[in-house]
């Protein structure tokens, strides 16, 4: 069950590949002023990985990367080099970690659009919503003695296909 939903999430990511050359430039940039004031290797590999995931245009977790990263067949890293490569990749701030029940899903943050996550609690789904009104107010809002950097949103409720599974199970047991 797991093993098929991922299958749909790679496929659904590969659908979302939209790649942007200048764009990719700046956050090559970015990784490597921050590996070099880290001390940190400069690999090949994490240059690949950093690549791959601004290539997703989405959520994903560690197994679809693996997979995606398998597939494209440039390099055969190991899942210990993805985690370590994208724990370096959020302090870097060019990945956000977003908790969603029980799965950590990874998402770049660089030129993306300020979105809402809304999160099926019965089958897991994600939708990104975008909320003008309510980015507006979450802009404006001021907190005493606390500057904001970012912020995430989650939404949790039943998706549509959810609903209706709700009322068609209540149908068959009245
Ligand atoms: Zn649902
Ligand atoms: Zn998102």
């Amino acid at each position: 069950m797991i093993k098929k939903e991922l299958t749909l999430l790679v496929d659904d990511l590969h659908l979302l590949v939209v790649r942007d050359k200048d764009s990719d430039k700046v956050v090559e940039q970015i990784f490597t002023e921050y590996l070099n004031s880290k001390g940190h290797r400069k690999t090949p590999e994490r240059y690949a990985i950093l690549d791959t995931v601004y290539s997703i245009n989405g959520h994903f977790d560690i197994d679809s990367l693996y997979s995606i990263m398998k597939e494209e067949g440039k390099f055969s890293v190991s899942r210990a080099t993805l985690y370590n490569t994208i724990t370096l990749l959020i302090d870097a701030q060019l990945v956000i970690r977003h908790q969603f029940g029980n799965s950590s899903q990874y998402e770049k943050t660089y030129d993306r659009s300020i979105h809402h996550h809304l999160i099926c609690t019965k089958c897991g789904k994600i939708i990104e919503q975008k909320n003008k009104q309510l980015q507006k107010e979450i802009e404006a809002a001021e907190f005493s003695k606390f500057k904001v950097s970012h912020y995430s949103l989650y939404v949790y409720g039943l998706c549509e296909k959810c609903i209706k599974g709700n009322k068609h199970n209540k149908k068959q047991t009245q």
